[in-house]
């Protein structure tokens, strides 16, 4: 199978039924493991982006919150929170078929706090200079929750 006709072959299909314009595909060993369009216009879940809906799949489906040895297949270069997603499964590739600019004459996906031709230089900004109001308000009991864990979980240093 053409793994990135695929991609492409589920994004359109997604977009014929009302849906955004993306999709992956997580492969094993030339094997489709799962598969996802996004999903956000048909759910009104922001977070239901299909990198994140296809790795949680895979990862029920393998039993493990390692993709060591997947190949992840994606239609655009991910948003933040997707390669955020894609770090903490660790694939052995990502392959992404498009890029912002090229699809940014045709898609906008604009927020209160950014825009996807500025979600980036967002992250890498000072908290106090973003525009997403973030603040810590500390607490001292909330270093015991991680105290308590590292007694129940035995880990060293
Ligand atoms: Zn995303």
């Amino acid at each position: 199978m053409d793994f990135v006709k695929r991609t492409i072959e589920l994004a359109l299909q997604n977009v014929e039924e009302g849906g955004r314009p993306f999709a992956c595909i997580v492969t094993r060993d030339g094997e489709v493991i799962a598969e996802s369009p996004n999903l956000v216009a048909q759910t009104s879940d922001p977070t239901a982006h299909e990198e994140v809906l296809a790795i949680r799949e895979a990862c029920k489906l393998l039993q493990t919150e390692h993709l060591l040895d997947c190949e992840i297949y994606i239609l655009a270069s991910p948003c933040p929170m997707c390669l955020g997603a894609l770090y903490y499964c660790s694939p052995k590739k990502v392959i992404y078929v498009t890029t912002r600019e090229d699809y940014a004459p045709y898609y906008k996906d604009d927020r209160k706090y950014f825009e996807l031709e500025t979600f980036y230089d967002e992250y890498s900004k000072s908290i106090d200079k973003r525009r997403l109001p973030m603040v810590q308000q500390e607490e001292v009991d909330s270093i015991k929750v991680y105290q308590r864990w590292r007694e129940l979980n035995n880990q060293s240093k």
